[in-house]
């Protein structure tokens, strides 16, 4: 039987990473994947194939709306081909994961291709495609197994109609009217990219708000920009039935009156957050604890009750995102080397890629009026930046919250172009405590967006914003 210092139960952002680190520090790893492709939800079914889809679709809709008044004109009508359009989309998605089979090899890590289940809390079985199934020893265990898409116990998902995040990646039509339940990041991401193709869109959202834990600003906005861009909402809406009559979807929801109100449709994407997934990993052999949610508890150190057995990324608690999994993978290889890492989670930023791109870092406005917290705001409207205006994307702000005695940034909120990015430089400020004073004092290239992080940063030691 193999043995190996580290095995690392699935391939994702958390596990992929994790497997890299450990053989970097020397250790003799491997990985297991069900499936053929490494790279997990994100690369496969998750965050690289819905940023191709949300770039291709943003291209038609500049060429369609935007390019006229940037003195462009296309003879003929500008169409769309949705099956090229996914064809490029999943060979990004191709390049990618093979980019993960490279760094593989590169690092001498054992691939194993089949689904990984405990026998005991140092033995993995490997069961195959082929049906056979193989046993690999190992001293410590990492569990990286991810998250799936959930949905509500009263909707059956046809994957044809009623679908996931993973079928709409794969749509064989633009739908003439994609009902989406549920306005956080996922939804709102796929919900534009099928508006932006011509689809009619209605958001069906329980809370009163979308991306309902960021900032209220952010989401305020984001709001308005959305409807401008002729996507429906319905607010504080408790969808109650979806069912499926032939090519049709029929939505029924309570409005916040408790009225009933009818969305018809042809497609219904569920986008009501995912959960953790551990089907078929045995997790009882080995003894590791789940919580009545089905997320593998996890210590501090990500310790699971078991003292060889380690968990990272969305199987455990904490947001599901990519680059939380990342730091959670390098973190728990460099504990197993003996080293003393540490994760600050108040600094991994939250992102929503749709046009203008929403990111932020911190505490929101909300937290720290609850905590108690004297805070002060500094906040900058992208309009007011010629960077915005050449680019003709004059939609959103930056908000810095600082410590209103000692200046220290507690929180940075921006919507507008490229904020994914530009959100970095908060995140760095951040990790290096600076105050909106620093920030302020720091010359940021002309013409850019992160202009708007200077002026806001102004703004927030005393009103001194340069160019408003
Ligand atoms: C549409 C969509 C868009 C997203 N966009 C973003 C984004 O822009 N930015 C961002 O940060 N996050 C995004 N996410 C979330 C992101 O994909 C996840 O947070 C991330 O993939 C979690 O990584 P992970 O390593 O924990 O798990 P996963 O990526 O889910 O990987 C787990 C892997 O484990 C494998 N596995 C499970 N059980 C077993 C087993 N028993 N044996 C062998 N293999 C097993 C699975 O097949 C899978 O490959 C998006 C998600 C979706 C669905």
């Amino acid at each position: 039987m193999d043995q190996y210092d580290v095995a690392i139960i699935g391939s994702g952002p958390g596990g992929y990473v994790a497997a890299i680190r450990c053989a970097q520090l020397g250790m003799k790893t491997a990985i297991i994947e069900k499936y053929s492709t490494l790279g997990g939800t994100c690369l496969n079914v998750g965050c690289i194939p819905s940023k191709a889809m949300l770039d291709s679709s943003h291209h038609y809709e500049d060429a369609i709306n935007h390019f006229e008044e940037h003195g462009i004109e296309i003879p003929g009508e500008i169409k769309v081909n949705l099956e090229k359009m996914i064809g490029r989309k999943q060979s990004v998605v191709d390049q990618t994961t093979k980019g993960i089979q490279f760094l593989m090899d590169k690092n001498k890590i054992t691939v194993f291709e089949g689904l990984g289940s405990f026998k005991d809390a140092t033995h993995v079985s490997i069961k195959k495609n082929d049906g056979k199934t193989e046993e690999i020893e190992a001293k410590n265990i990492i569990i990286a197994t991810g998250s799936k898409p959930s949905t509500l116990p009263f909707i059956k998902i046809d994957k044809e109609r009623i679908i996931t995040s993973t079928e709409a990646l794969e749509l064989k039509e633009v739908p003439k009217h994609m009902i989406v339940i549920g306005g956080g990041v996922i939804g709102l991401e796929l919900g534009q990219v099928y508006k932006r193709l011509g689809a009619d869109v209605t958001v069906v959202e329980f809370m009163d708000r979308i991306i309902p834990g960021m900032d209220a600003a952010l989401s305020k906005e984001l709001t308005k920009v959305m409807k401008k861009q002729k996507v429906k909402f319905a607010l504080s809406h408790k969808v109650k039935s979806v069912e499926r009559k032939g090519d049709k979807v029929i939505v029924k929801a309570d409005d916040k009156k408790g009225q009933e109100v009818i969305f018809e449709g042809d497609y219904c994407l569920v986008a009501v957050g995912r959960k953790p997934y551990t089907e078929g990993l045995n997790a009882d052999a080995a003894g590791v604890k789940l919580d009545d949610r089905g997320k593998v508890i996890v210590d501090e150190h990500l310790k699971t009750n078991v003292d060889n057995i380690y968990a990272v990324g969305d199987v455990i608690k904490g947001a599901m995102l990519a680059h939380k999994a990342e730091e959670e993978g390098t973190l728990v290889a460099e504990l197993i080397a003996g080293q003393k890492p540490h994760i600050d989670y108040n600094l991994i930023p939250g992102v929503v890629y749709t046009w203008p791109e929403v990111a932020a870092v911190g505490k929101t406005e909300e937290e720290l009026k609850e905590a108690g917290v004297d805070y002060k705001v500094g906040q900058f409207p992208m309009r007011a930046l010629g960077r915005a205006r050449a680019s003709m994307d004059t939609d959103g702000f930056v908000k810095i919250l600082a410590d209103k005695k000692t200046d220290e940034v507690l929180g940075v909120h921006m919507i507008g172009a490229r904020c994914a990015d530009l959100i970095t430089e908060a995140v760095t400020a951040m990790e290096f405590r600076a105050s909106a004073e620093d920030i302020s004092r720091m010359s940021h290239a002309h013409p850019t967006y992160a202009e708007a992080v200077k002026e806001a940063a102004l703004a927030a030691t005393g009103d001194r914003a340069l160019h408003i």
